[in-house]
C-alpha cells in the first residue's frame, strides 16, 4: 500500500528528476511537400504523425520529461537534420513517428503496429521495404553503409544502439497491449533518420493508412490520444529503467525508504 501511495503522489506531483530531467526528441515523419503515406480517403501521414507527436509531448511533459520536436509545423526537415538536432540537444531518446502503408494488393488486408531500430541489414523483405519507403525522401543524400560503419566505430553510438533494441521492445509491447493492435513485430532496417544517433533511437509505425478501417481510426483524435498515451508509458518505463542511469528520480519520502525503487518496481513501470 505504501508503494501505491508513493505512486499516487508521483502521479499527482509529476516525478522530479534529479538534474532537470531527461530530454526526448520526437520526430513527426515527413512534412511540407513530403506527405508520406496517404490513405484512399485522403488521410496524410505527415499530419497524423504531427498530431500524435504533439499529444505525446503533452503526455511526457506531465511526467516531467523535457521534449523537443524536430518539426512543430508542416515543414520539410531533412532526415539527417532531424537526428543532428537530437545529437546537438544531447537528447536521451529519439522517437520517430510514422504511419505505414502497403502495396495495393495488400490494402485492407494488413493492419497493426511495427517498431524499428537501426541496423545495416534489414531483418526481412518487409523491413527493407519500409526503410526504402521512409528513406525515399532523402533522394541522393543517402549513403547508408558509410554512415553505419561510422556508427560502429563510435563507442557512445554502440551503447546507444544496444539500448535502442530495448527501447523498441519496451515501446512496442506497450503499444500492442494498450491498443489491442495486431502485433507485426519489432524489426531492424537501415533508416537514414536513425543513423548517427548518439542516443537510443527508434521508429514507430503506429498503424496502416493503406487499411481503410485503420486509416479512419487513425484520423480520430481519441485514437491519436490513445497512441500518444501508450507511447508515453513505454518511453517513461524505458527512462526509469535505462535512462535512470543518468537521471535518477529525486523524491523525498517519509521513513527513508527508497522511493526510486518503489517507482521502478511498480506495475505501471513494467
Ligand atoms: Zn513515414
Amino acid at each position: 500500500m505504501h508503494r501505491l501511495f508513493t505512486l499516487l503522489l508521483l502521479a499527482l506531483s509529476g516525478a522530479a528528476w534529479a538534474d532537470g530531467g531527461p530530454v526526448v526528441v520526437l520526430d513527426p515523419g515527413h512534412g511540407g511537400p513530403k506527405t508520406g503515406a496517404v490513405s484512399t480517403s485522403g488521410e496524410r501521414e505527415k499530419e497524423i504523425a504531427l498530431e500524435i507527436a504533439r499529444k505525446l509531448k503533452a503526455e511526457l511533459e506531465k511526467a516531467s520529461v523535457r521534449v523537443l520536436l524536430t518539426r512543430e509545423s508542416d515543414k520539410d526537415v531533412e532526415l539527417k537534420e532531424r537526428i543532428r538536432l537530437a545529437n546537438d540537444a544531447g537528447a536521451d531518446l529519439f522517437v520517430s513517428i510514422h504511419l505505414n502503408s502497403m502495396p495495393k494488393r495488400y490494402w485492407n488486408r494488413v493492419r497493426g503496429i511495427e517498431t524499428y531500430f537501426l541496423s545495416m541489414e534489414a531483418t526481412g523483405e518487409r523491413a527493407q521495404q519500409v526503410a526504402a519507403l521512409e528513406n525515399a525522401e532523402a533522394g541522393e543524400q543517402a549513403a547508408p553503409t558509410d554512415d553505419l560503419a561510422f556508427i560502429l566505430n563510435d563507442l557512445a553510438q554502440t551503447q546507444a544502439h544496444r539500448d535502442a533494441s530495448r527501447l523498441a521492445y519496451t515501446v512496442h509491447q506497450q503499444l500492442i497491449a494498450d491498443l489491442k493492435a495486431s502485433d507485426r513485430g519489432v524489426h531492424q532496417a537501415p533508416f537514414i533518420v536513425l543513423m548517427g544517433a548518439q542516443m537510443p533511437a527508434i521508429l514507430a509505425e503506429v498503424g496502416f493508412l493503406s487499411h481503410s478501417a485503420e486509416a479512419k481510426q487513425l484520423r480520430e483524435e481519441a485514437h491519436q490520444e490513445k497512441i500518444a498515451g501508450s507511447l508515453a508509458r513505454g518511453i517513461v518505463t524505458f527512462l526509469e529503467k535505462v535512462g535512470g542511469r543518468d537521471h535518477a528520480l529525486e523524491v523525498k519520502g517519509e521513513g527513508g525508504e527508497s522511493e526510486v525503487d518503489a517507482l521502478t518496481e511498480s506495475p505501471s513501470a513494467r
